[in-house]
């Protein structure tokens, strides 16, 4: 069984970890509104828009899909690349759900588990309904075939309910009459995938998250990578190593990482466009075993104590 979380808890809560002054280790810092522009992957420095430049013994690129760090690692631009597949996203307070017809479907049983209806059409299809905070809101996602040329429009934009209720059609109206209940703003976010790349570090900085392997939502996984890829660097470059270790480091981390970021990545693709593997994330124990069986924390001390143990 999965857990739901929205992402402003999962955000408050990290802030918490890394800022609180009784946490393990000095408060990390927090510089909101500064928008790095350039990095020098080799020496460590990140140019910011207001022209200042800082030194830095480690950069860790997790700027997301439209990475500045990723094109300095690389050395050339790589844009996520369209799909034609989006997404429209909201939240309705669950309490407004009482008293609603025909949402039985949703409301019998516990209001804590993900309800997932796929359209039988070949046209991709996928409404979710994934109750966060004990089921006291609930979040809406609807993938659908995006016919628009969406390398004219912007990644996200704001839609209006007619938008999606023509978008989902052919949806018995059932599954549609909580589109009623859906608070503004709606959203339709473009879903796009980075292609593999050659590399995720280059000297002393490393790609990590959405920055290394943006990719579809199709097994939930895109966050739970960048937790993975930052549980390995956290372990494998402590508190109090040298900064002369630190692209050994790094060679570690993609050691360690980018065949299972790749894994994710493309299966994610590959589920949402290619008919015949969709819904295979849920038929597949094997593949979720092999995803959810994964403890990137244990696998890490155990290849740092093998590979660096006493270096640091
Ligand atoms: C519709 C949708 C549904 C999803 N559902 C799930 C799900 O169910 N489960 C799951 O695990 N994942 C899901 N994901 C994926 C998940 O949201 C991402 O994988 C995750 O947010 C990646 O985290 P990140 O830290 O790498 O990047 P982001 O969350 O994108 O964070 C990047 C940060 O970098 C900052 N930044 C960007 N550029 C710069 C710059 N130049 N200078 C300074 N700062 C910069 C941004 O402001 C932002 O704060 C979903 C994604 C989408 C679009």
């Amino acid at each position: 069984m999965g857990i739901n979380c929205l992402r402003t808890d999962i955000h408050n809560e990290l802030k918490h970890l890394a800022m609180d002054e009784d946490g393990a280790g000095p408060p990390a810092r927090l510089h909101l509104g500064q928008e790095v522009v350039l990095c020098d992957p080799v020496e460590g420095k990140l140019t910011m828009k207001n022209g200042e430049i800082h030194d830095a013994d480690l950069i860790v690129g997790s700027d997301g899909i439209h990475s500045v760090i990723r094109t300095s690692v690389l050395g050339y631009e790589q844009k996520a690349l369209s799909t034609g597949i989006s997404t429209f996203r909201c939240l309705f307070d669950a309490a407004k759900l009482e008293n609603l017809p025909d949402m039985e479907w949703f409301t019998d049983g516990p209001l804590t588990f993900i309800r997932r209806v796929t359209s039988p059409e070949q046209r991709l299809g996928v409404l979710g309904l994934h109750p966060c905070r004990c089921g006291k809101v609930i979040n809406v996602v609807a993938h659908h075939t995006d016919e628009r040329d969406q390398d004219k429009h912007e990644w996200s934009e704001i839609a209006t309910v007619e938008e999606v209720v023509e978008q989902l059609k052919h949806f018995h109206p059932r599954y549609l009459n909580f589109l009623k209940l859906g608070e503004q703003p709606i959203v339709r976010w473009q879903l796009r995938a980075l292609p593999l790349l050659p590399t995720w570090i280059n000297g002393r900085t490393a790609l990590l998250g959405d920055a290394a392997h943006a990719t579809l939502p199709t097994l939930g996984q895109g966050a739970a990578m960048a937790f993975e890829d930052a549980a390995t660097i956290g372990c494998l470059i402590p508190m109090g190593t040298h900064r002369e270790d630190i692209p050994a480091r790094l060679e570690a981390y993609q050691s360690l990482r980018k065949a299972r970021g790749e894994l994710v990545n493309r299966e994610s693709l590959e589920q949402a466009t290619i008919p015949s593997k969709r819904g295979l994330w849920f038929r597949s124990r094997e593949l979720r075993t092999v995803i959810h069986g994964y403890d990137a924390v244990e696998i890490t001390k155990k290849y740092f104590k093998d590979h660096f143990e006493g270096a640091t």
